[in-house]
């Protein structure tokens, strides 16, 4: 890295953010166990995301596995469920088998399997039916992730919450253990793709240098940008289109004096939707766009659950607003839970905790 041609002026200031975020967590012991790990060909190599995946998990996943296969291992990647069809295009041919479909073979494949890695999310509950298989797995175990507040389930944790995505993460990850070559194309697209999914196209999270860094040196493999962009945020249904349109037009309240807002919606709603898995996918964004709205609550009724979903700006904690009140966590600005409450008490519950969180959601500083 060479920051010579930086004014003397933001050199400490521009040196200072690059120190602070670089893999500062994790020891080198940590990354010498990996490459030992990795670098002798010929494993049998399992990786796991989180639940619901989204192009983060899935990204990370399908980019480490390439980079595995070029190494020499055989791969396999088990999703906890299914995914939703914007993420199904990738070049990679690396297969993900989802674990509610294949529940035979996927525990097979956690019995054969000689090194488990977890992608994307930081304790053992987050990949859901998959849990018990994680926390039984006797191999080696790795986690890299950038969720804060890990529980110790592996063996090697690689945990850099400063990092925008796992997906950047994995690339710094590589590249400290002389693994860079191993990158190809395939790998170059899916990484790429968790950096701008978890960036919400680098709109948020982006304020480190080393985030378009990345993206630079990915982007030497000759990835098609604007085709990436156009497979994830341009090839939704129509009905999921009109969902989106009815949940702003009759299911979002605003709450000026909270800065906050909720969009709700019923299984029913759904339904007449032919909602079909991520068709909600990012619906929790939108109130963030409004003037002055600095937290934002999405409540979509499951079949025996409600999901909730927060996102916020600038120092208000979503996280802990999640983890307090919804089972959750997350990152500061973008985190879920979920509760047992029916679908118009979760909603009521949300709207009498904002006149608790009033100073805070006045002083945010954004
Ligand atoms: P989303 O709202 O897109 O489902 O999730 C946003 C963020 O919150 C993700 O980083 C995800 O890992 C985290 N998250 C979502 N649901 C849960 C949950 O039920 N528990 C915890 N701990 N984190 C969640
Ligand atoms: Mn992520």
């Amino acid at each position: 890295m060479n920051y010579l041609t930086l004014t003397p002026t933001t050199d400490f200031l521009y040196l200072s953010i690059q120190i602070c975020l670089v893999l500062k967590n994790t020891g080198n012991e940590i990354f010498t166990a990996i490459r030992t790990l990795l670098g002798e060909a010929g494993k049998k190599i399992l990786i796991v995301p989180h639940e619901n995946p989204d192009g983060d998990a899935i990204g990370s996943a399908i980019g480490l596995a390439e980079i595995i296969t070029n190494i020499g291992h055989t791969v396999l990647i088990i999703s906890p469920g299914d995914y939703p069809e914007f993420l199904k295009w990738f070049s990679s041919e690396v297969e993900i088998m989802v674990f509610d479909k294949n529940k035979t073979k996927a525990k097979t494949a956690f019995r054969n399997t000689d090194v488990l890695l977890c992608v994307d999310f930081n304790e053992a509950k987050r990949a859901g039916d998959l849990e018990k298989y994680i926390l039984e797995f006797e191999r080696p175990k790795i986690l890299i992730d950038h969720h804060p507040f890990p529980v110790n389930f592996c063996d090697y944790t690689v945990s850099e919450p400063s990092y925008s995505s796992t997906a950047e993460l994995i690339f710094d990850v590589l590249k400290k253990i002389n693994f860079e070559k191993y990158i190809n194309h395939s790998a170059a697209e899916a990484l790429y793709t968790g950096i701008m999914t978890d960036t919400g196209s680098f709109s948020h999270n982006t304020s480190n240098p080393n985030t378009f860094k990345v993206v630079s040196e990915l982007m030497t493999h000759g990835i098609n940008t604007d085709k990436i962009q156009s497979n994830v945020y341009h090839n939704f249904s129509e009905s999921r289109m009109k969902l989106l349109g009815y949940c702003l037009n009759e299911k979002m309240e605003v709450f000026p004096k909270y800065r906050s807002a909720v969009i709700y919606i019923s299984k029913e709603e759904l339904e007449q939707f032919n909602f079909e898995p991520g068709d909600t996918e990012g619906f929790v964004n939108y109130p963030l766009s409004i003037n002055n709205i600095v937290f934002s609550a999405l409540f979509i009724e499951k079949e025996d659950f409600v999901k909730a979903s927060f996102r916020s700006k600038g120092n208000f904690p979503s996280n802990a607003f999640s983890r307090d009140h919804f089972e959750g966590g997350g990152h500061l600005n973008a985190s879920g839970g979920e509760t047992n409450l029916p679908l118009n008490e979760a909603v009521e519950k949300f709207r009498q905790l904002l006149e608790q969180y009033k100073h805070q959601l006045k002083d945010t500083n954004f």
